[in-house]
């Protein structure tokens, strides 16, 4: 697996730069905690200029090449790289849990959705095929094609170590591009694991890269002038700073940001599902999922037994090592993330919310160290309360309650984020009613996390994203390329003398 072993707490996760691991230069470096235990892990190299700048200079001298390359040569490399994907799934999600924290199977399941997108991607011929239009004008031919940027960049959230990259990189390489990833620093190797298995897969060396770091490579990336376009994923504030930094650099930036997603939930659901739905989608992977219900939007009477109903099974989650595989829910991400959360239940508090269920201060026997908090819920929950506006990005479910349909439908409209939604109802024209008029980009009909299949695409509206185009499917096609338009005639089809006006059909 390269240079570092992943499990001491010196070994360093570096670079990879023109095809091989590369040790931090600069010797800046951060730990990389084990969140379970709480103990440091090993350190990721904080890269430096001189990093990005050799990192950009392998993408920008493999470019030309690998765009050459036919587009079903450069889908045998997917194909390639799917399988050795498949292969090491398991080693992928035990190395994401031992960063991230979340549970085994949950990481698993990561790996999975970001499998799918490299199988999307193996049809790449397919989705380059451009349009034509035969004889426009007498002996003259219109087409258009789509061509690859050139050196593009990702920057990562540590959510999704290995997913959400994979929105971006299998897109990016197979429409013909180099790219250069920058992983969240608090989960590093995944990415590594990844750059690994892609070389094994045969893809030509200085195609993709890693280079670990903060902001300083984050803005390096930013403004370098051979970096075409930058794909972001993380919080909206970072992703705001982004989408114009990029912008003002010449870029092509789709930055998507932070969430607030609420769970409607109609009289006439069944109570049942709808409680699955909220303890799974609430409390899953810690709540820290960009699509987790932060909100449930409880309408009419049956308020008093849903909360029951979401505490009772609230109160029992079982919350330990995600490496033990009864677990439902992990540890949080960093010793920071676990007091901003516990922060934020505090504030909830003083705000007058009632705290039904209260996770903070759990304890995980054999585990002192490590950042534990437990599911959390919030009933009479206002939309005032900053509980209800910002994003907590933790395990805390708040509860609205709402007379009817139309104010539950006002009430997330209003919100200035619009990631996910979802409506649980047994009635289709409510259903209708919700998917047509929310204000939302992802919505779910009694599906809680309604993440897009690989083909479908990916993006949130208002605060959620920044820029046109949502990740991977054929929006990630277009963005990772440009469209040329090629007109052609040829000698003896063209009549003789020069024309003064403009060319119409003939
Ligand atoms: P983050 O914004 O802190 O970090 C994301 C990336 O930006 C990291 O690679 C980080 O190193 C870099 N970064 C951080 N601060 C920076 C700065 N000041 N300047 C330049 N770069 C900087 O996000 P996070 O905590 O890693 O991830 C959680 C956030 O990501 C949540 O807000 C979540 O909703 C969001 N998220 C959104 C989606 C989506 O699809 N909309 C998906 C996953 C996560």
């Amino acid at each position: 697996m390269g240079a570092h072993d992943p499990f001491t707490a010196t070994a360093e996760v570096g670079h990879f730069i023109q095809g091989a691991p590369v040790a931090s230069r600069s010797g800046r470096r951060q730990a990389v905690y084990n969140p379970a235990t709480g103990a440091v892990a090993r350190q990721v190299a904080l890269g430096s200029l001189e990093d990005v700048n050799a990192a950009v200079a392998a993408a920008q001298a493999a470019f030309d090449g690998w765009a050459q390359t036919p587009p079903i040569r450069r889908g045998r490399v997917m194909f390639k790289f799917l399988e050795l994907m498949n292969l090491h799934r398991d080693t992928l999600a035990a190395m994401i849990t031992a960063e991230h924290g979340k549970v085994f199977t949950d990481a698993q399941g990561e790996v999975s959705r970001g499998i799918d997108i490299v199988e999307f991607a193996c049809g790449i011929p397919q989705l380059l095929k451009g349009d034509f239009t035969d004889q426009v004008s007498t002996g003259i031919d219109n087409w258009t094609l789509r061509q690859p940027l050139g050196v593009v960049a990702g920057i990562t959230p540590f959510n999704f170590p290995c997913m959400v990259p994979c929105w971006m990189f299998p897109v990016a390489i197979a429409a013909g591009n180099s790219f250069i990833l920058k992983p969240s620093e608090r989960d590093p190797s995944a990415s590594l694991f990844m750059a690994e298995l892609l070389k094994q897969a045969g893809l030509p060396d200085g195609v993709f890269n890693v280079v670990q770091g903060d902001k300083l490579v984050v803005d390096a990336l930013l403004t370098h002038p051979d970096v075409k376009a930058v794909s972001f994923v993380g919080s909206t504030p970072i992703a705001q700073y982004i989408y114009e930094t990029g912008a003002h650099h010449g870029k092509r930036v789709q930055a998507l940001g932070g969430a607030k997603n609420h769970m409607v939930v109609m009289p006439d659901a069944d109570l049942d599902q709808a409680v699955d739905a909220l303890i799974g989608a609430g409390y899953g992977s810690a709540g820290e999922r960009c699509m987790a219900i932060s909100v449930a939007v409880v309408v009419g009477d049956i308020a008093d037994r849903l909360v029951d109903a979401v505490a009772a099974r609230a109160k029992t989650l079982k919350v330990k090592n995600g490496m033990e595989l009864d677990a439902e829910m992990g540890p949080i991400v960093t010793a920071q993330a676990l007091e901003r959360i516990s922060g934020y239940i505090d504030v909830g508090v003083q705000e007058g919310a009632k705290l039904v269920v209260d996770g903070r201060g759990l304890r995980v026997p054999g585990h002192d160290g490590g950042f534990w908090i437990g599911g959390t819920l919030f009933d009479h929950v206002t939309p005032q309360m900053r509980i209800y506006r910002e994003e907590i990005f933790g395990p805390v479910l708040a509860v609205v309650r709402v007379p009817d349909f139309a104010a539950a439908l006002a009430l997330v409209n209003a919100h200035e984020f619009g990631n996910g939604v979802a409506c649980f109802t047994s009635d289709g024209n409510v259903a209708r009613e919700f998917a047509r008029r929310v204000q939302v980009g992802m919505v779910g009909i009694n599906v809680p996390i309604p993440v897009p299949m690989a083909w479908h695409g990916f993006g949130g509206w208002k605060k959620s994203l920044f820029g046109d185009m949502h990740a991977y499917g054929e929006e990630g096609v277009r963005f990772y390329t440009k469209q040329k338009s090629v007109m052609q005639r040829w000698p003896s089809s063209i009549g003789r003398g020069a024309e003064f006006v403009m060319p119409t059909a003939k």
